[in-house]
């Protein structure tokens, strides 16, 4: 019987990449109106100093309600969008709408928003930032932007070039997933990182992989040594946390301290004196 053959495999899978490719084009297609629907949201996680158990501030993470789809995960459309152009657009929604938030929050607390790789391409990105900035009457000290390595990777020079004018604005810039991906040690060296934010696979696996530990450890020594402060994410447990405190972790941010939830606009001074645990 030709079970695996040729002819019998593309029989079998071509319905399912057709109808994969399908959706993807229909996700891309509805996503050009998710901005102006109002279809997208934002969700805040919080951040915790270790040292004090206060607050530090919140990542915006993105939610689109999709009218027949639910809650589609951006781990899902991002890439989409990046492929289709419209992160462009979206990029620069979530970063008004997170420093509009944020405007109302407690002063020294932070907001923390994702960049694509994409978005540094464009020619006026140090513009829109400051745009937005103006716009919303946030301080730039209360801004954080997170990439990861792969936007730094894909135009060294031209990223490197944004960043710099960024950091020259008073926004910071944390290196997000920090372990995965095209980690080198040049690009840490070569680029103005404010923060260093450990990949929560490690943290996830701190517990039962002695290799996850050694690089926690390590990822922590080499952030100190080059003076920039580490944040932990994905933190679960308390025993995951006690660990990371022991090892001198800066700062932690999972589901132990919360989950992305909607705006804190009316936490005020109780939020303040949250303690960690
Ligand atoms: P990320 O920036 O590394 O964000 C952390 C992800 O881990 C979030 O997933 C968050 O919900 C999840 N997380 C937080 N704490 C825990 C925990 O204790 N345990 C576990 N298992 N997970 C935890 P989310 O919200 O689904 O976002 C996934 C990714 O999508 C983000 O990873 C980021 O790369 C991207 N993303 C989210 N919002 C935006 C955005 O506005 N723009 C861009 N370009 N990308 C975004
Ligand atoms: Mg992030
Ligand atoms: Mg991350
Ligand atoms: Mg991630």
């Amino acid at each position: 019987r030709a079970k695996g053959s040729v002819t019998e495999r593309i029989a079998f899978y071509e319905p399912e990449m057709d109808e994969t490719a399908r959706a993807r084009r229909q996700i891309a297609n509805d996503l050009r109106h998710a901005v102006d629907r109002g279809e997208l949201t934002v969700l805040y996680q919080p951040q915790h100093e270790l040292a004090t158990g206060k607050l530090s501030g919140y990542e915006a993470l993105l939610r689109w309600r999709h009218p027949t789809r639910g809650l589609v995960s951006p781990v899902e459309f991002i890439p989409i969008a990046e492929e289709t152009g419209e992160i462009f657009r979206i990029g620069e929604w979530v970063m008004r709408e997170a420093c509009r938030e944020a405007r109302s929050w407690p002063d020294h607390l932070k907001v923390a928003v994702n960049l694509s790789p994409i978005q540094l391409l464009q020619n006026d990105f140090v513009a829109i930032v400051q745009n937005i900035l103006i716009e919303t009457g946030l301080s730039p000290r209360r801004l954080e932007l997170e990439i990861t390595e792969t936007a730094i990777i894909a135009d060294k020079l031209r990223a490197l070039h944004f960043l710099r004018q960024i950091k020259t604005l008073g926004v910071s810039i944390a290196i997000d997933d920090f372990g995965t991906g095209y980690s080198s040690l040049d690009t840490l060296h070569s680029f103005p990182f404010d923060k260093i934010k450990i990949d929560k696979s490690f943290v996830l696996r701190s517990q039962q992989s002695v290799e996850a530990c050694a690089i926690i450890k390590a990822v922590l020594a080499l952030g100190h040594s080059l003076n920039v402060p580490v944040l932990a994410e994905g933190v679960e447990t308390i025993e995951q946390l006690d660990l990371l405190r022991e090892q001198g972790c800066d700062e932690a941010q999972g589901f132990y301290f919360g989950r992305p939830g909607l705006s804190p606009s009316l936490i005020g001074q109780a939020a303040d004196n949250l303690q960690a645990g």
